[in-house]
């Protein structure tokens, strides 16, 4: 086995190498303390300077404005922000509105029904979330419409964030964060697992706008309320100290590549690649998400057969291409390309998909 291979997992991801090389150098005794980063305490010195550089990074890189956004880090990952976001912002008397778009807007879904007046105003499940639905009004009096911007598992992205009007767009970013320029004015409350595009897994990364902050419940309990984290710059309680640190390191690495834009550029061409190589293979290898809906993050074709899929995928991981299954809800193939897949594993995943294709005819 090389020392890495191409890893086209959904989540947890690859990370940059020279991230990883980083970390491993700085491991054992970090800025000459003598310690590693992760046994000191997090209110001394030298983690408050990680954590504020990942702040400030946060906020450079993704064009987040300090004026009225602010950012948080929070434990429990993209999944309790299901559950946080309605216990803070859906008391008596609210609603708000849910798009759902695929696997995890259905699981939003569900856990905001449990606590509060949630009301699904569109679903694409009836085309398999195959498409995302895209005619559908927003009532001005909803607290927020929830979207999830990228379908991980289904392989469908909004292109654009959706006409809510003066509603606040809260959105789980978690599989195309950092990817593209986001209109923050627009959004309420963005949030995601860092595991995909961001760091490895441990906490939400969560955007929060400073006029939906002043709403949020405090009767709900402490680690639950987004005041004490803001208020507290998200050192309410112990922080997790390694995503922290790590997403530092690759918002510094994205910085040096050419930052966002460059994130953009590539998985814009990571995209086109693959689904190019899907178009052009005379219906060997079909896409089944609706065109103009296609993720560039998580990108899903079929075979002709499922045994020639089962061998496409063996024979692909044998050339260093793993993580190709596609989502068991799904079937076929998928190949995630978030930040930091560089352009030389698509291309090698383009050519076994040619030669895949000549030496086993449908
Ligand atoms: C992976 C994923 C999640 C789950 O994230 P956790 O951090 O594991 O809770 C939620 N939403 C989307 C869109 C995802 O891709």
């Amino acid at each position: 086995m090389p020392e890495r291979i191409y890893n086209f997992s959904a989540g947890p991801s690859m990370l940059p190498l020279p991230v990883l090389k980083k970390a491993q150098a700085e491991f054992v005794n970090y800025a000459d303390s003598g310690m590693s980063l992760f046994e000191m305490s997090h209110r001394g010195k030298i983690y408050d300077a990680v954590h504020n550089d990942a702040v400030r990074l946060t906020h450079e890189v993704y064009g987040i404005p300090t004026d009225t956004h602010q950012i948080l880090f929070i434990q429990g990952g993209a999944t309790l922000q299901f559950a946080m976001i309605p216990m803070s912002f859906l008391g008596q008397g609210k609603f708000a509105e849910y798009v759902t778009t695929g696997t995890w807007s259905q699981k939003a879904l569900k856990d905001a029904q449990l606590i509060g007046d949630a009301r699904e105003i569109a679903t694409g499940k009836a085309e398999n979330f195959m498409a995302i639905p895209k005619k559908f009004t927003v009532n001005p009096s909803a607290e927020y419409l929830h979207i999830t911007t990228n379908n991980t598992i289904k392989g469908t992205e909004w292109h654009k964030l959706p006409d809510a009007g003066k509603v606040p767009i809260f959105a789980d970013m978690s599989s195309d964060f950092l990817s593209r320029r986001v209109d923050w004015a627009k959004i309420g409350l963005a949030y995601g697992g860092v595991q995909k595009n961001l760091a490895p897994a441990g906490m939400a990364l969560v955007i929060i706008r400073k006029d939906v902050l002043a709403k949020a419940s405090q009767t709900v309990p402490a680690y639950l309320r987004y005041d004490l984290h803001a208020g507290e710059n998200s050192l309410y309680n112990t922080p997790p100290v390694f995503p922290i640190y790590m997403m530092k390191l690759v918002l510094e690495w994205v910085k040096e590549v050419g930052g966002l834009e460059q994130m953009d550029k590539w998985a814009q061409q990571r995209s086109d690649l693959l689904y190019n190589a899907i178009d052009a293979s005379g219906g060997y290898y079909k896409g089944p998400c609706a065109k103009e809906d296609r993720s560039r993050m998580n990108i899903c074709w079929r075979l002709p057969t499922e045994e020639l899929e089962a061998k496409f995928i063996a024979e692909a991981s044998k050339k260093q291409l793993s993580g190709l299954k596609g989502h068991r809800s799904v079937g076929g193939c998928r190949a995630s390309v978030y930040n930091a897949m560089p352009i030389e594993g698509v291309q090698a995943l383009v050519k076994f998909m040619e030669e895949f294709k000549k030496a086993n005819p449908a």
